[in-house]
């Protein structure tokens, strides 16, 4: 898609600071963190949202998922724990309609969210 922001980080046209990439996925630190660890995981084709993704019924899903738990591993919070969240529609405060997973870490996080 060619004005949306997170097409243009996978296609490296914006600058992001990427953790990993894993085949279909791409993994970067969230520009405004909210823990320590705050690392954006997409999918590398455009879906809006979390309900599209799973819709593709082509794997996809299950490799973003794999790829959130490799950023885990790789950042060191696979043992003390981490929270994969993705916010899907306005309501849940979705702000970019490219679907990512929020992966959060690194500090005690509070439960319910606001
Ligand atoms: P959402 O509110 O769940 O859609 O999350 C969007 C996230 O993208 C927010 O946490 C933003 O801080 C983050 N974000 C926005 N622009 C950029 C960017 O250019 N690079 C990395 N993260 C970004």
């Amino acid at each position: 898609m060619t004005d949306c922001l997170f097409c243009k980080i996978v296609a490296r046209e914006l600058p992001a600071d990427i953790v990993l990439e894993a085949g279909r996925a791409l993994a970067f630190r969230d520009i405004n963190p909210q823990a320590p660890t705050h690392v954006l995981v997409v999918p590398k084709a455009h879906y809006e949202n979390a309900a599209a993704l799973a819709a593709a019924d082509d794997g996809l899903a299950d490799d973003v998922l794999k790829t959130c738990h490799a950023v885990a591993v790789k950042e060191g919070i696979a043992e003390s724990g981490y929270r994969i969240v993705f916010n899907t529609g306005p309501q849940a405060g979705q702000t970019v309609f490219h679907v990512h997973a929020h992966v959060l870490g690194g500090r005690a996080l509070n439960w319910p969210p606001g």
